[in-house]
């Protein structure tokens, strides 16, 4: 106990009574509870001077048990109260037992009022403290046997696995020796509010299990003194208190130090939440782990107020010490149950992946990334690359987050950044700070910039409150402003901003330990796709050298067929007009042959050549490719009509402008008529218009279009004329041509991530649309 409480200056001038005094909004944190002055009245107390067992303090309602007023009890031995046998075992006892700050059952007495009193006896600051209370009704032979009761109850929790079985089994058997309306596990969070995490109650009354409660509904000075007191009992919440006579001890000149008196009275903040509740007994043990206060069973009871006999206080106590004794063991056990589970589903998700050879494993299907570690939201980063489930931020946040993790000192020492509270460190966060608010975060590979990332919300902090923590209405009392407890414990839905649920150790680690699975993954799967590389290598190296005996060894002899076939026609000028048009048209099909054989080689090469991506003016594009089809266009008497220049966008200019080449002289080509009109233009991602049928990979991008008022197309030719060499007309109809042309852009558009589609209607024309770029490759 600090001693500071013990030195504590008066308080208006006089001692402190918690019965003249109370507390104030203003000093509740600081009330001196382990020096009330005061106890509870269904009791009496009498300090003793250790050398002659003199009475130097006793509570005012003394002549209720006694029979005698303090004043004459003061200065008197204790022998003339009690007797000398009785004196003769207060001796023995102080002499041969521990009892400092320790209370020790010492013998029941038959007092003057007729009620037989239990007598607990300790020692503090020097002083020996004699605390009587009623003691129970039933006779020695009916008193349970609570040897028996603790050995089962003790058992029962070895047998829990996890920690909420724990706390149930605890709450459960504190209210069978109890026998209370209601017993709760209220377990203290990191930023001092409470949770009820366990609860046993009578059937009839409302669940509190789940409960969240403000840091000041447990001031701390109540904590402080539960970190050292197992229990506290207010048997009748609304029992008068009684004084001390006189308030400061004459021998040390102090306030009596009651941090371990039974009947040491409670402040009047506690006792008025209490009532508030319609609570009318109350025992509170405290539960610590490794020494600090981890938490509290606070039992209720509603129907009447209650007694807490010596035995049962010494019971609760010592089952208080075991369950603190095990906390940390069925703790390890629930964090190991944890452990397995998340490792579990690290495993089944690895081996999804392998399976399907693609990290989207992690994200789609399930369990999947967040099941594992009970995130909202979760997020791969592998080579630029992202795939997300859940709750996370867009793409290009999560992009912008990537650059700035890769920076974190964290991740270069401790191979992990976690946070509850990302906004503090990063302040773009609060963007997404709804979907993203804690963040952990284990880099994969930080060269690469590849992460694997969780992420929990603000919002799921929304707890039920039991009451509004921000709301403290005030009352003024015969003190002064005081606190009151909240009348209404109905549910109350908070949210505390910028703060997610902390990450727990056992996640930290479980993500960490999948980092190296997920590697072995990726070295894999890079080397798989190293071989399918390799071989799709080679099989391109092997359409090249077809494509190169295509133009070489195919097109050597053709150039031979070529020149006999020319020479014959020289030299046989005198042959039949039969004989010189076949000649003629072997001459016609060698031409022919070379240009598809050329085709074909180009063909090839659009697919494996590195495009060579730029911000490109499109409108130059354009105006470049109508220059190359000028002499089609003047020849067809085309109205060549550009509503709008066209954007600025990323592409490979010479590539695009193939395209609109291809689909400019397709446009002047087909058609049977001595005027066309073509029309060249686009439309932004928003913008209305038509699209035709639109494939939805382009959806959200910008569309050009091409558009003549030719002969159209059937519907059953839309797919087919980008197939290689396919041609709807004749060989030589509307200006000839060997069928590549569109399977040539088709190819050019893909590369850039678009699509090409069209609309037609036979004899009234058609429109070519196309995208470009969904993503850079
Ligand atoms: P080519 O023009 O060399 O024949 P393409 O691949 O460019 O080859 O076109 C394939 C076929 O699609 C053409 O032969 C033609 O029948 C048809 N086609 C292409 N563009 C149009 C158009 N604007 N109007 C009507 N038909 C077209």
């Amino acid at each position: 106990m600090s001693d500071s409480l013990l030195v504590r200056p008066p308080w208006d001038g006089q001692p402190y009574s918690v019965k003249r005094h109370g507390v104030t909004i203003d000093n509740c944190d600081s009330e001196p509870v382990q020096t009330p002055g005061c106890i509870q009245g269904h009791g009496v107390l009498l300090v003793l001077r250790r050398t002659d067992l003199a009475i130097l303090q006793v509570s005012e309602n003394s002549e209720r048990w006694f029979g005698a007023e303090p004043a004459a009890l003061l200065g008197q031995a204790i022998v003339n109260l009690l007797g000398s046998e009785r004196e003769a075992k207060l001796r023995e006892c102080l002499s041969t037992d521990a009892t400092d700050d320790n209370p020790l059952y010492v013998f029941t007495l038959d007092s003057g009022s007729g009620i037989p009193l239990d007598v607990t006896l300790h020692t503090s600051n020097g002083l020996v403290v004699l605390e009587f209370e009623p003691a129970p009704h039933d006779t020695q032979a009916s008193e349970p046997d609570y040897y028996r009761i603790l050995r089962k109850a003790v058992g029962r929790l070895q047998g829990a696995r996890t920690l909420a079985e724990y706390c149930q089994t605890v709450t459960e058997e504190v209210r069978s020796f109890t026998a209370l309306d209601r017993v709760m596990v209220y377990r203290f969070h990191e930023d001092g509010h409470g949770e009820v995490i366990a609860e046993s109650a009578r059937a009839d009354l409302p669940p509190w299990l789940g409960m969240h409660y403000p840091a000041e509904d447990i001031p701390k000075p109540a904590r402080d003194i539960f970190a050292k007191l197992w229990i506290r009992p207010v048997p009748d919440v609304s029992a008068e208190l009684c004084e001390l006579v006189p308030l400061l001890n004459p021998d040390t000149r102090a306030p009596l130090n009651m941090t371990y008196c039974a009947l040491r009275g409670p402040s009047v903040m506690y006792t008025e939440y209490l009532q508030n509740m319609g609570v009318k007994g109350a025992l509170t043990l405290s539960i610590r782990r490794e020494g600090q206060l981890w938490g509290l069973i606070a039992c209720h009871h509603y129907a009447s107020t209650a007694t807490f006999p010596y035995q049962v206080r010494a019971a609760c106590e010592f089952f208080a010490q075991v369950i603190s004794l095990q906390l940390k063991s069925a703790e390890d056990r629930d964090s190991l149950v944890y452990r397995l589970k998340l490792a579990d589903i690290h495993q089944q998700l690895v081996s999804r992946a392998a399976e399907a050879g693609d990290l989207g494993a992690f994200t789609g299907g399930s369990p999947a990334l967040i099941d594992a570690i009970e995130a909202t939201g979760g997020a791969i980063c592998y080579r630029k690359h992202w795939w997300t489930v859940g709750d996370t931020p867009s793409t290009a946040e999560l992009d912008a987050l990537g650059d700035w993790l890769h920076s974190r000192p964290e991740l270069q020492t401790h191979g992990v950044y976690a946070t509850d509270s990302l906004l503090r460190d990063y302040p773009a966060g609060e963007a997404f700070g709804d979907r993203a608010c804690g963040l952990l975060a284990i880099p994969l590979s930080l060269s690469h910039k590849s992460f694997l990332l969780w992420f929990r919300p603000e919002t799921i902090r929304t707890v039920n409150w039991g009451g509004n923590p921000h709301d403290k209405p005030t009352v003024t009392g015969p003190h002064g402003p005081r606190l009151t407890p909240r009348k209404s414990f109905e549910l109350f839905t908070e949210s505390v901003r910028l703060r997610s649920l902390p990450w727990r150790p056992v996640e930290i680690e479980a993500a960490r330990q999948l980092r190296p699975l997920l590697l072995d993954l990726v070295l894999n799967q890079s080397e798989r796709l190293a071989n399918l590389n390799a071989d799709l290598q080679r099989s391109n190296e092997d359409l090249d050298a077809f494509a190169y005996v295509a133009s070489h060894d195919l097109k050597e002899p053709l150039r031979g067929i070529h020149k006999y076939a020319h020479q014959l026609r020289e030299e046989t000028a005198l042959a039949s007009d039969d004989q010189q048009s076949k000649l003629d048209g072997l001459i016609r099909l060698t031409l022919r042959m070379d240009s598809l054989l050329d085709s074909l080689l180009y063909f090839s090469r659009v697919g494996r050549e590195a495009l060579n991506l730029d911000r490109v003016d499109l409108s130059t594009v354009l105006n470049e490719a109508l220059e190359m089809v000028e002499a089609r266009s003047v020849e067809a008497a085309a109205e060549v009509v550009i509503p709008r220049p066209l954007p600025v966008t990323v592409c490979d200019r010479v590539r695009v402008r193939e395209v609109f080449v291809n689909l400019l002289s397709n446009a002047l080509k087909y058609s049977d008529k001595p005027q066309r009109r073509i029309e060249i233009g686009y439309l932004a991602p928003n913008e209305p218009g038509d699209r035709g049928n639109q494939p939805k990979e382009s959806l959200g991008q910008t569309v050009y279009f091409v558009r003549d008022d030719g002969i159209g197309i059937q519907p059953r030719h839309r797919e087919r004329i980008f197939s290689m060499f396919t041609r709807l007309h004749g060989r030589e109809r509307y200006g000839g041509g060997t069928g590549a042309g569109l399977t040539i852009a088709k190819k050019l558009i893909e590369r850039h991530g678009g699509r090409i589609w069209l609309e037609s209607t036979p004899g009234k024309g058609s429109t070519f649309f196309f995208s470009l770029l969904a993503a850079v490759p």
